[in-house]
């Protein structure tokens, strides 16, 4: 295990937990919808339920991956395999390659998750939000994170990173999905300022909203320039106006743990994908 993963090791949780007790004061202080005005009961509900399925999901992640990642990246330094293997490059170059090649991955395993009918039963689970905010960052159904964690074996052996570049880049990661996902008041301006380089609130309410067309854009989760760039970038007008969630998971029983945990296997409700959906 390389310097740089020792050094973020310690770090990681408390950044994650720092973040959403921040972010949880700004929802309440300066909500950007009021989903939960004089409903308090309500937001600890929710936000336990999205919670609850973050630490699940962390922990299995922690026994079960995080070693396999340590072993794979280990033996690709020691053998001189991965692109950033090839040749002798300084530090920093390293860290900032490594940094794109596993945000490029993300993006295209995000969109995967949207056009593969098969992915995107687990990745709905995400979507079925009705009420994003920090809490939603932690909203996967454990089937997506158990095949992501499984390919990002072979991206560690294509790309050569180190686990300490791949602990930099969740980090920075999950911090900026949770800003992302927040319910805060944040600014026209600083929002554009932020999208030049980031995904900001005002991009990933489009992704979450029920107009598919909008759900199928905005993949991105940490640089803005994938979108950009494979021309899934789109905003609205308004962000005011869109109404998070998905037409097929909003009965209540789909909004419990159980439901959230079975929601992959339901028969009555197809997938939604974009090659079935007309907006
Ligand atoms: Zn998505």
């Amino acid at each position: 295990m390389d310097a740089l993963f020792n050094a973020l090791s310690g770090w990681r949780w408390p950044i994650a937990v720092s973040m959403l007790f921040l972010l949880l004061l700004w929802e309440s202080a300066s909500p950007y919808f009021l989903f939960f005005r004089k409903r308090t009961d309500n937001r600890l509900r929710h936000g336990g339920r999205n919670v609850f399925l973050g630490i699940f999901n962390g922990l299995v992640v922690a026994v079960v991956f995080v070693g396999l990642w340590a072993k794979m990246t280990d033996w690709t330094a020691a053998n001189g395999y991965g692109l950033l293997n090839l040749a002798s490059i300084p530090f920093w170059i390293h860290v900032l390659a490594a940094f794109l090649m596993l945000d490029f991955w993300t993006y295209w395993w995000h969109r995967f998750n949207h056009t593969l009918p098969f992915l995107w039963r687990f990745h709905k689970v995400h979507h079925s939000d009705p009420c994003m905010d920090v809490t939603t960052a932690n909203r996967f159904h454990l089937g997506e994170i158990v095949f992501s964690s499984i390919l990002r074996l072979p991206v560690l052996l294509l790309a050569g990173a180190t686990l300490g570049e791949l602990a930099l880049y969740e980090t920075l990661l999950f911090a900026n999905t949770q800003i992302h996902h927040a319910n805060i008041g944040f600014s026209s301006v600083a929002d554009k300022v932020l999208r030049i380089f980031l995904t900001s609130p005002n991009m990933h309410k489009v992704h979450h909203s029920r107009l598919l067309a909008e759900t199928n854009s905005n993949y991105t989760s940490l640089l803005s320039v994938w979108d950009r760039l494979f021309g899934s970038f789109r905003l609205r007008a308004n962000p005011h106006e869109i109404s998070f969630g998905l037409d097929d998971t909003d009965q209540p029983n789909q909004q419990t743990i159980p439901g959230l945990f079975l929601m992959p296997t339901e028969k009555n409700n197809p997938p939604i994908t974009p090659q079935n959906h007309q907006s």
